[in-house]
């Protein structure tokens, strides 16, 4: 099958391209070892100004770069050079940062000296969404790059021009050749990658199904495997919380990139004394989101970025109806070739329909009524995922002890959950494991080594 670039706010075919065959992937795996080894022997201040220069890049091209995220899988350009920023602003983070975060750390034991060192794995495949096309590989590969790895990419098959712009990314900014290679393969030969003796860990970022596959595979291989997959993460507000910028908050962590983030509040459990006047401000504010096309500055909410994508959530959203919720806003596709879809809230979610157990990834709100904090905290928790969470509360000292009651990677108290090149990032339970960003991702893929002197 051919990886397929199309524009999803026009279903019009914009650049297809061939993908590998066995051979090409075997040849570019070895191409890949061959500049890793070349490139574990370069210092960290090497690394760094390599790293540098990818941010600089970054900032210099960010308007082509939120150009073609758009036209590839629809999100709008404001948002798209948020995306690139932010890329720029983790590539800065591991080269200022890198070297402190692989120094060796001195441990007192009966030893005259011993300590632990950090040192590169080799190849990390990196098996990546399209949601945040730019973000999610710079995610995995700055921290990776920065200790010393190489990196190959197996990008989502519908943003391919995203995919070749992150490898020349690299190379313009002066990596060893083919030290981070962009696979043109199909998600059916991601085994034969992780087999492959010259890969030596994998990191996916995407769905359920995929993790399950992913980590089999690098089971069976025992390769070291991170996974951060789905969400649904509880938005929860309190009695005393303040609701306007409750409201405005859920509705930009809700509907932000078309609600097609892993992070999204997609359960908002307000408890029962300010349900109703939270429900109409958040009504109020999502229903003034202005949505069109994605090259459009003033665009906020832009197509999904599949058409499959979009019948998949409307079948959940009708299938949740059916099953008792509410429709107090959107909930029907919008007729035209894009795959829009306007924004929706459900209300009267409860444990009978879809919505409450499922992740919806597009710009539909589950909105489940809590009769008090109590049963607040219990619905959060009644969740197979474990990604974020946040609690909104003018106590914010109590908000805190609730935080730790939460079984989430994450609690933001009266913020919105967010990436942070500082935090470590993933989850728990069905979302996943391992963690990204600050120096937990740096040394995920580190061999964590001790070195023990008499
Ligand atoms: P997906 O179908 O799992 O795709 C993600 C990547 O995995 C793509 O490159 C895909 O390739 C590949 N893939 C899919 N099935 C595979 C298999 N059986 N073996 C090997 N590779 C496989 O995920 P998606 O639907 O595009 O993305 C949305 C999901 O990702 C949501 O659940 C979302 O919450 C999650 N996500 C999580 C995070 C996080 O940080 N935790 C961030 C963003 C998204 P093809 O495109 O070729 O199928």
């Amino acid at each position: 099958m051919p990886y397929i670039s199309l524009n999803p706010a026009t279903n019009k075919t914009l650049k297809t391209y061939t993908s590998w065959d066995g051979r090409q992937l075997v040849a570019a795996l070895e191409q890949a070892y061959h500049a890793q080894r070349t490139w574990v022997c370069t210092t960290l201040a090497e690394r760094a100004e390599c790293m540098h220069s990818a941010a600089t890049l970054l900032h210099e091209q960010v308007d082509e770069y939120a150009r073609l995220i758009a036209i590839e899988m629809g999100k709008p350009l404001r948002e798209g050079r948020a995306e690139v920023e932010k890329c720029a602003l983790a590539c800065d983070y591991y080269a200022v940062h890198g070297d402190h975060f692989m120094q060796n750390e001195l441990v007192q034991t009966d030893a005259n000296k011993s300590y632990v060192s950090y040192h590169p794995i080799g190849i990390v495949l990196g098996v990546m969404p399209w949601n945040f096309p730019f973000f999610q590989v710079i995610r995995f590969a700055a921290p990776a790059l920065m200790a010393g790895n190489g990196c190959v990419l197996k990008h989502a098959s519908n943003v391919p021009q995203c995919a070749l712009a992150l490898e020349q990314l690299f190379r313009d900014a002066k990596f060893t050749s083919h030290l981070f290679t962009t696979l043109m393969i199909e998600a059916a030969d991601v085994a034969e990658a992780i087999a492959s003796h010259n890969v030596h860990a994998v990191t996916l970022t995407g769905s359920e199904t995929a993790g399950r596959e992913i980590a089999s595979h690098a089971g069976r291989h025992l390769k070291k495997c991170v996974l951060e997959l789905g969400g649904s993460d509880a938005f929860i507000v309190l009695k005393d919380a303040d609701l306007e910028q409750a409201a405005s908050t859920a509705v930009r962590s809700r509907f932000q990139n078309c609600g097609q983030s892993c992070i999204a509040a997609k359960r908002i459990i307000p408890v029962a004394e300010i349900a109703d006047e939270f429900l109409s401000l958040f009504i109020e504010k999502a229903a003034d989101l202005k949505m069109g096309d994605p090259l459009s500055e003033t665009t906020q909410l832009g197509p999904m970025a599949r058409l499959d994508l979009r019948d998949d959530l409307h079948q959940q959203v009708t299938d949740s109806i059916t099953q008792g919720a509410q429709s107090v806003l959107g909930c029907e596709p919008i007729p035209g070739e894009g795959a829009f879809y306007p924004p929706s809230i459900l209300d009267r979610v409860t444990m009978k329909t879809r919505a409450y157990h499922e992740e919806l990834f597009g710009p539909v709100a589950a909105v489940i009524r809590a009769t008090d904090e109590e049963e607040a905290v219990h619905i959060a928790n009644d969740t197979r995922f474990g990604l974020g969470s946040s609690i909104w509360s003018r106590d914010a000292e109590h908000a805190e002890e609730i935080a730790q009651r939460i079984e989430a990677g994450c609690t933001f108290i009266n913020g919105m959950v967010r990436s942070d090149p500082r935090l470590p990032f993933g989850g728990t339970k069905a979302s996943g494991f391992g963690r990204e960003l600050s120096y937990h991702g740096i040394r995920e893929f580190a061999n964590i080594k001790t070195v023990w002197i008499r």
